[in-house]
């Protein structure tokens, strides 16, 4: 039987404290409907690749409706989550006969005036439609409970971060509808929550104690019949739900499910310090002190500043331009910095010319304000490519008016528009690679090690005083109780404290 399955997706993973709020002007700008969807993401390792390659594989009708892939910003407008709902619901109506749909979601967008916006969404959808099955892929960062999935037949989310699996996740998602469909059997769906607030850095999937866990999961899948994704939470985003979780979708049923995401979740409560643990984390001076002793040789040093949620920060750039612009360390490079207006400045005084910029740190007074310099124009004009890493392969990324500009030997790639630099493509857009350099900035948290842990020589998460910190007791949240939510944060210390690094442990050296 052929199906007319309907797809869409609204995703944004907020942090609370960006001041900058992503509205429905910016939700439109990366929004694609009706046959762009497929025309953009057919063949593409994204949620959306992965839902149309299953429901085209199985020979379904795929109504594609709106999809905005917005990334990891700040809050969005109340106005803008609206919209979408709004638009989606009137679309649904307006298909005609529908067997269900796949909703793409994140799990951590955040809007000022909505508790937990996934579940508005689904709960809003589920009345607009109210027999429509509904699956719904999310992100492993998401923030959700129960109730989050109360209008929901289908949950999954990725199970890797760095997430490599985002189209396996779109097949995950469709496959398990079209087989409530095939079978009009609707599956168990649980979520637990063992009350866990990690910082991204320390939800990479191969960490230990995690991925210990996680192969537990793929171990109970493979005795039963169910799909379970272990969620990393994300701890930047305000909700009463902030933290881990488990879900559970068991064709055995309710019981089932329950059972195994509450026996999950108790494992990821055994394991909390460590889960809090599991990389160490450097102060900046520190950092500094062991590259220029180590004075490393085995491929690019990757100094990770993650901390900064804007891709503009400036406190680890200032301090590599105050040592010497860069000469204590070689070549370096500084991919994707966001500051719209000195790319037009830079634009305007072209290739070839010194231009003074006050570069980057607009976004909020923690990302260090911006930094005063004198820099020469290497490159400057519209940027756009298709992802070659595995993170979000084929994408296309749009970086707006973009400038490649040079101090001393720091090379900066300016951007207009917000973008993740996790693999090899900002050099190789530029006829340059990542190997040309010795030391390399980046503002990921975890999507990075997929292409750079083969890739470097040694890897420094660095703790700067900005919006992302290492220290999740330092985020002022408002719905979120604290109290109930990581109580053996009362026995210190649990986390590393700035600006000395206090974890014993050195970071990995390859080969060594
Ligand atoms: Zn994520």
């Amino acid at each position: 039987m052929s199906y007319r399955i309907a797809f869409a997706g609204f995703n944004l993973e907020s942090v609370t404290a960006v001041p900058q709020v992503s509205t429905r002007a910016d939700f439109e700008r990366v929004c694609f409907r009706g046959a762009e969807i497929a025309g953009h993401f057919r063949g593409t390792n994204t949620v959306a690749g992965g839902t149309l390659k299953a429901l085209e594989t199985a020979g379904a009708e795929v109504v594609a409706l709106s999809h905005s892939l917005l990334g990891a910003l700040g809050p969005a407008s109340d106005d803008a989550v609206e919209a979408f709902v709004d638009e989606l619901a009137a679309s649904l109506i307006a298909s005609g006969p529908l067997d269900g749909l796949v909703l793409h979601l994140h799990g951590a967008c955040w809007a000022p005036g909505v508790e937990d916006v996934e579940r508005h969404i689904i709960d809003r959808i589920r009345a607009a439609v109210p027999d429509l099955p509904i699956a719904v892929p999310l992100d492993y960062h998401g923030n959700v409970d129960a109730r989050t999935f109360a209008g929901a037949d289908i949950a999954v989310a990725y199970r890797h971060s760095p997430h490599i699996d985002m189209g396996e996740t779109g097949e995950r998602a469709a496959l398990a509808l079209l087989r409530l469909l095939d079978s009009g059997v609707k599956p168990g769906l649980a979520v637990a929550r063992p009350g866990i607030v990690i910082p991204s850095i320390m939800s990479a999937t191969a960490l230990e104690p995690l991925a210990t866990i996680i192969a537990e999961a793929r171990a109970i899948e493979a005795a039963g019949d169910c799909d379970i994704s272990v969620m990393g939470g994300f701890a930047y985003s305000d909700d009463a739900i902030t933290g881990m979780s488990v879900i559970c979708l068991d064709w055995d049923g309710q019981a089932a499910a329950e059972a195994k995401a509450r026996a999950l979740s108790a494992r990821l409560w055994e394991a909390r310090e460590a889960l809090t643990r599991a990389i160490p984390v450097w102060g900046l001076g520190d950092a500094l002190e062991d590259i220029a002793a180590h004075r490393p040789k085995g491929g690019p040093v990757v100094l990770v500043e993650h901390a900064d949620r804007m891709n503009d920060s400036t406190h680890i750039l200032r301090a590599l331009v105050g040592r010497d612009c860069g000469r204590d360390w070689g070549r370096v490079g500084v991919p994707f910095l966001l500051d719209p207006e000195s790319a037009a400045k830079a634009h305007a005084a072209g290739a070839g010319a010194e231009v003074t910029l006050a570069l980057g740190g607009k976004s909020a007074p923690e990302t260090g304000g911006p930094l005063t310099l004198t820099a020469r124009v290497l490159w400057s004009g519209e940027k756009s490519y298709t992802v070659t890493g595995r993170y979000q392969q084929g994408a296309p990324v749009d970086l707006g008016l973009t400038a490649l500009i040079e101090i001393g030997r720091i090379r900066i790639s300016v951007v207009s528009h917000f973008a993740f630099a996790v693999d090899g493509d900002p050099f190789y857009i530029f006829d340059e690679a990542p190997e040309d350099y010795d030391l390399i900035l980046l503002r990921s948290k975890t999507h990075f090690r997929d292409f750079y842990e083969p890739l470097a020589d040694t890897i420094y998460v660095v703790d700067t005083p900005d919006l992302g910190p290492a220290d999740v007791r330092l985020i002022p949240y408002r719905r979120f109780d604290t109290a109930r939510a990581y109580p053996w944060c009362a026995a210190p210390p649990v986390f590393p404290t700035r600006p000395k690094m206090t974890d014993p442990q050195k970071p990995t050296r390859r080969g060594k």
